[in-house]
């Protein structure tokens, strides 16, 4: 029997440094594919897939503006990133057949669609995955908030946030070995707790529009259709 998605339609965010892969910066053509393979088996479940990615394998707003640079500039440049980002994961589920939309929230339409929510909806139903790409086009924003934001406005189900950890934790497992999973958290307990998930507008913007977000590790593959499939992987926050 077909195994049934938990989700029809899902908001995957990807931060910069997961394309990075080992180097920590700049882009892996290795690591990138095998997203695209795992995104595709998703999709091809009939699961409509919305990714958001991030930029920080390329340059960080924040990191700017430490040493000296206008925030807002150092942002924008960040929101470029993304887009550097997007077109990489566009070319590779390309390679595997499948069709895709790249849309910015900055118009820069030589390379890219610019946002227009129904037609990224459109695009969805008709089994095209979309990259949302260039933040939400404002600086003092991450792609977190982002992803949290395009969540809502589409209307997805859950918002799938793929890290370095193996979910959320009690205390930060870097820095103490005892530290336990999670297995489930509510909103306000992220917030209160202050723990590592997404930054706090991220989190209040997905406890405000009811959509779960599940914290899972990207490093495994096959994690992403685990989670869709329901599997009980990752941290589910959620009311
Ligand atoms: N950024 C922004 N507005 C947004 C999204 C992103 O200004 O709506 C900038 C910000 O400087 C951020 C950078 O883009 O540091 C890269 O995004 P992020 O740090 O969220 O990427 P990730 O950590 O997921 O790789």
């Amino acid at each position: 029997m077909p195994r049934q998605p938990k989700y029809r339609r899902i908001v995957l965010k990807i931060s910069g440094e997961a394309l990075a892969g080992a180097a920590g910066f700049g882009i892996d053509p290795i690591v990138v594919d095998s997203i695209a393979r795992q995104i595709k088996d998703v999709q091809q479940l009939g699961v409509q897939v919305a990714v958001v990615v991030g930029g920080g394998n390329i340059w960080r707003g924040q990191s700017g503006s430490q040493k000296g640079m206008d925030r807002a500039t150092a942002d924008y440049m960040g929101m470029l990133a993304t887009v550097i980002n997007a077109l990489a994961l566009m070319d590779a589920l390309e390679k595997h057949g499948v069709v895709v939309r790249v849309q910015t929230a900055i118009e820069m339409k030589e390379v890219a669609e610019p946002f227009i929510r129904r037609r990224a909806i459109t695009h969805l139903e008709k089994g095209r995955v979309v990259i949302f790409a260039a933040g939400n086009g404002n600086p003092y924003f991450s792609t977190d908030t982002t992803a949290a934001l395009r969540a809502a406005e589409i209307e997805a189900d859950v918002m799938l946030k793929a890290t370095k950890e193996a979910g959320v934790y009690d205390m930060d497992p870097r820095t103490h070995p005892e530290a336990k999973k999670l297995d489930e958290i509510h909103y306000i307990d992220v917030l209160k707790e202050n723990l590592r998930v997404m930054d706090a507008t991220a989190t209040s913007l997905c406890m405000d529009n009811n959509i779960p977000i599940v914290v899972f590790n990207l490093n495994t593959y096959g994690n992403i259709l685990k989670v869709v499939l329901g599997e009980p992987i990752g941290t589910y926050v959620g009311g």
